[in-house]
């Protein structure tokens, strides 16, 4: 059986309305509007930016490539309780919305991993984040000053804040990595001319981690596409695979972090905390369990009193927010766990002729 049926099912007998750990303070979690990925999102705001961006939303790097750099000096540094502090400044254009939605963006890292975001007091070295004219910052740590845009409106979203502190922190994009030929073709006949090094690969230091196609770093299928439509980066072999993920950071994101900069027993708790059954999952690509299966429905109606039917929430990243919703009445109970329906028991009788 494919793995991810008989996890699929396995989760079912876990718990038919299995929903997502709520995030902490989800009021400030902000998710993009709409069916829209995170670089769709962040390319269509930084169009009109004249900083000079490479990748679409990385400042051209003063300094060599960030995961292979010179005495590690653009990375952040830890201090005495071997927590890595990155300085921050916030531009007073931000609303308290703005800066709740930042913070809370910014306590993934504290939660998860060694790095701590802290007010700059008289740091030499700090991130300044603006209300500037797109998504963008530069690659790891430059030196004094240095500017993380997040434009107001376009970019004050949970994943692009994360991504982009992700690229203050050092790391490029999932889809440039040095190995990802062997997991994404890269379509160049839709690509243009002036637009080919976004997808350049880079040197990068991978970590002895898989490409990661849930990372909140990872472009989107139709990135700088020149024909709507048509995807410039397809997943391979198979080319169904979700990518460029906008919710945000990935386990493996995660993971990264704590390697990169060696946050000790972070790396480890958290490995013991990923179940086999998440980690076969990726905590961030759950979609395919929500694809329409080739079934043969055996002349049997839709059955919303199945108990092989998901609950209305499952799986859903905020709370009370349904991921599945009957039509066309709304209202219809769904997913529940009582017992077989009389259709559930009709269907195991025709698919064995009992
Ligand atoms: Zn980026």
């Amino acid at each position: 059986m494919d793995p991810r049926a008989s996890l699929s099912i396995l989760l079912l007998l876990v718990g038919i309305s299995l929903a997502k750990p709520v995030r902490p303070g989800s009021p400030a979690f902000l998710s993009i509007p709409g069916n829209v990925d995170i670089t769709t999102k962040f390319l269509e705001t930084n169009k009109g930016s004249s900083e000079h961006l490479m990748e679409g939303d990385l400042v051209f790097p003063k300094t060599k490539n960030a995961l292979y750099c010179l005495n590690n000096n653009c990375f952040w540094n830890k201090n005495t309780s071997n927590l890595v502090e990155v300085p921050y400044i916030l531009s007073s254009e931000y609303s308290s919305t703005d800066i709740s939605v930042i913070q809370n963006a910014m306590s993934t890292f504290h939660n998860k991993t060694c790095i701590r975001f802290v007010p700059r007091l008289n740091q030499t070295d700090y991130i300044s984040i603006e209300n500037k004219d797109g998504c963008y910052s530069y690659l790891g740590r430059i030196g004094g000053k240095q500017v993380v845009s997040l434009k107001r409106t376009g970019c004050v979203y949970h994943g692009i804040i994360q991504h982009e502190l992700n690229h203050a922190l050092g790391f490029y994009h999932e889809h440039t990595r040095s190995d990802r030929d062997k997991y994404v073709k890269i379509n160049w006949e839709y690509i243009p001319t002036d637009k080919a090094s976004n997808f350049q690969i880079q040197k990068t230091n991978n970590q002895n981690t898989t490409y990661d196609y849930s990372s909140v770093m990872h472009y989107g299928k139709t990135a700088f596409t020149t024909q709507a439509g048509k995807n410039t980066i397809t997943p391979i072999p198979d080319a169904t695979v979700t990518i460029g993920q906008r919710q945000d950071m990935s386990k493996l994101d995660i993971l990264r972090i704590n390697e990169l900069y060696g946050c000790v027993g972070w790396t480890n708790s958290l490995l013991r905390q990923i179940s086999d059954c998440q980690d076969q999952l990726g905590e961030h690509d759950m979609s395919y369990i929500f694809q329409k299966q080739n079934t043969n429905n055996q002349d049997t109606p839709y059955d919303y009193g199945s108990i092989m039917h998901y609950g209305r929430t499952a799986f859903s990243i905020q709370p009370g927010l349904e991921t599945i919703t009957p039509i066309p009445d709304g209202t219809l109970e769904i997913g529940q766990m009582q017992g077989m329906s009389d259709t559930d028991i009709l269907r195991i009788n025709k698919l064995y002729g009992c």
